[in-house]
């Protein structure tokens, strides 16, 4: 689980008359934060949620494997593996969502003699040779790597998660991510300023675990889930500061 107290925060640029997200900036750990969503296997997604608030069947589903008695499990089969399955991407280490248990890295075994084939279960035997395979090796990530350190450095992508830092990034309500630029700022003004009775407010929110899966469950079933998760009456009381700009009158 990320650090309890290292929130992301991300600035919301809203309409306070009608109470929604016209925009937002984020730096990298947002859109890293959202970007991850796209990681987490169903099962963990489910389990966030909880089954019985699932849009669809795939709750019951979830529920059926709880319920299934280990005895008519192949051996060896833990129900964790569909209950909590593991992150499939190496490049997300600190999930915010997930604890250090779903999120930990998976260990990997190596055979020994043909060094040819791996393993996530020690002991398996290894379908080349018929050896058993007990080594543990580890696996690298590749922007970690000591070959492209000098690449990576130059870059910014000696980084965990997907886009670069020294970007910002957009968001719409209904989670279009762009990297900002002047020409996207101006249109984006523009339109804005077309539209008759906008009051245009600054909000800058902090992103933790609560609101990490509020935005999980609102973008699955919601085209407005940055409003839904920002601006709904509860919500209001708990941003940081906010600021009214009245640039459109
Ligand atoms: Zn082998």
């Amino acid at each position: 689980m990320a650090d309890l107290n290292s929130k992301i925060t991300l600035k919301l640029l809203i309409d306070a008359r009608s109470d929604k997200v016209l925009v937002g900036e984020a730096g990298k750990d947002f859109v890293d934060f959202m970007f991850s969503l796209l990681t987490l296997p169903l099962g963990c997604i489910i389990k966030l949620l909880s089954p019985s608030t699932m849009i669809g069947s795939i709750g019951k589903l979830y529920q059926s494997v709880e319920n299934l008695n280990e005895i008519y499990l192949v051996a060896n089969r833990e129900k964790s593996s569909l209950l909590q399955p593991k992150l499939s991407t190496p490049y997300v280490t600190n999930h915010l969502l997930l604890d250090t248990e779903t999120s930990v890295e998976l260990r990997y075994y190596i055979c020994n003699y043909c060094n040819r084939r791996i393993t996530t279960v020690k002991n398996t035997l290894c379908p080349n040779c018929k050896q058993v395979m007990v080594t543990e090796t580890a696996f690298v990530v590749p922007s970690y790597s000591t070959s492209c350190a000098t690449r990576a450095e130059n870059t910014g992508e000696n980084v965990g998660g997907f886009v670069k830092g020294v970007v910002t990034y957009m968001i719409t309500d209904d989670l279009e991510v762009t990297p900002m630029s002047a020409i996207s700022s101006i249109t984006l003004i523009h339109r804005f300023s077309m539209k008759k009775d906008v009051q245009l407010m600054e909000k800058v929110v902090t992103v933790g675990m609560e609101e990490g899966i509020a935005l999980l469950k609102a973008s699955l079933d919601s085209s407005t889930p940055l409003t839904d998760v920002f601006c709904s009456p509860k919500k209001k009381a708990k941003a940081t500061s906010s600021s009214t700009v009245d640039l459109m009158t």
